[in-house]
């Protein structure tokens, strides 16, 4: 008898899931995605033990309908995608149709949605990625997903997680670079039973940063607004007295979208060369607009990195229009003090 088999399909699972969910701070960020792509004017996260034990994300969005309820949870299911040319037109957050199949697979889950539609709303729980009950409840508008015992089921995972204190940490920091990228939707946080993060939602960028990042911060930031037929940058940059011993307030949307991109970082950075200090790091929290069939989402299973097709000069540009607004800015700024 030969050798080679096709493994069972939570085997298939579980090694999938390895891919999206990493820690609990994965599972939050693809459940916030998820409600942000549901179009959720409200979401609330709660974690206990670093979300190692409970997570429980709330959102009062569009809901889930009964019969898509078990599709949700396969792999590759998703409404957001029909066909691949879609992938070049994505305004949505996921697109991979495999977050919720991967969380399902490796802990415990309990959902709780309800459409407009439909009079009732639907429990169902989750256990080894497949749906053990479902049954019709009372319940608002919006999905809850409650996420338990993450990686019960795989022991040496479990084991590599870091302390309570990391983990929420690392949630913490989603649930910030979330909201501030999305600065319409309000975002709670809590850890705990403790509120850590709390936004009022429909405010404008500045207002959420004074809000994430706090009032010393935003005192030293000098506004972005630029716009040409390729792209839309807008945000704000530090000046050359704000600066960080590292890149962690570094925050960069490209159409939404939380965005990894150590070249455009270098080449921001590459601006304050001489005004500020060696080894650190300027802050930023630009929103960039470009047009979604000359950007590549699909390259990492986290969708944190994207890539600029036909060779569009991204770095060039930005790096242009940063330093035209930090020279302006600091001339601006001499000339006041020695008026
Ligand atoms: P993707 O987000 O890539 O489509 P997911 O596995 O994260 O894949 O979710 C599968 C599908 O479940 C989504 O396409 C969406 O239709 C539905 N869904 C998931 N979470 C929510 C939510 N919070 N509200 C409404 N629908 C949801
Ligand atoms: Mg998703």
């Amino acid at each position: 008898m030969g050798k080679i088999k096709i493994l069972d399909n939570i085997t298939i699972q579980k090694i999938a899931a390895g891919e999206v969910i990493e820690r609990p701070s994965s599972v939050v960020k693809e459940l916030i995605e998820n409600s942000i792509d549901a179009n959720a004017r409200s979401i609330v996260v709660e974690i206990k033990n670093g979300g190692k034990t409970f997570i429980r994300v709330t959102d009062d969005g569009d809901g889930i309908d009964e019969e898509d309820l078990p599709l949700a949870f396969k792999r590759h299911s998703t409404s957001k995608l029909n066909k691949i040319d879609d992938l070049y037109n994505m305004m949505t957050l996921g697109f991979r149709g495999e977050a919720l199949a991967s969380i399902s697979s490796v802990a415990r889950l309990d959902v709780l949605t309800k459409t407009s539609k439909s009079a009732a709303g639907i429990h169902a729980q989750l256990e080894d990625g497949e749906i053990k009950s479902m049954e019709k409840v009372g319940s608002p508008k919006g999905t809850t997903i409650i996420v338990k015992d993450l990686f019960y089921n795989l022991p040496v995972r479990k084991k590599f997680l870091k302390s309570d204190t990391s983990e929420s940490n690392s949630i913490s920091d989603i649930v910030n670079k979330l909201a501030l990228g999305n600065f319409k939707i309000s975002f709670k946080f809590i850890k705990d039973n403790k509120v850590i993060i709390n936004t009022i939602g429909n405010v404008n960028s500045k207002e959420i940063i004074y809000t994430i990042l706090g009032k010393d911060i935003v005192k030293g930031l000098i506004p972005i607004e630029y716009r040409d037929e390729n792209i839309e940058l807008n945000g704000f940059i530090s000046n050359n007295n704000l600066y960080r011993s590292n890149r962690s307030h570094q925050y960069l949307y490209i159409n939404g979208r939380y965005i990894t991109n150590y070249p455009i970082a270098a080449t921001i950075e590459g601006q304050y060369r001489s005004a500020i200090p060696i080894n650190r790091y300027p802050i930023f929290i630009l929103y960039l607009k470009f047009n979604p069939e000359d950007l590549d989402v699909n390259i990492h299973p986290t969708k944190q990195e994207v890539k600029f097709v036909n060779n569009y000069d991204i770095n060039g540009i930005i790096g242009n229009i940063i330093k035209k607004r930090l020279f302006d800015a600091l001339s601006v700024g001499k000339f006041e003090i020695s008026q």
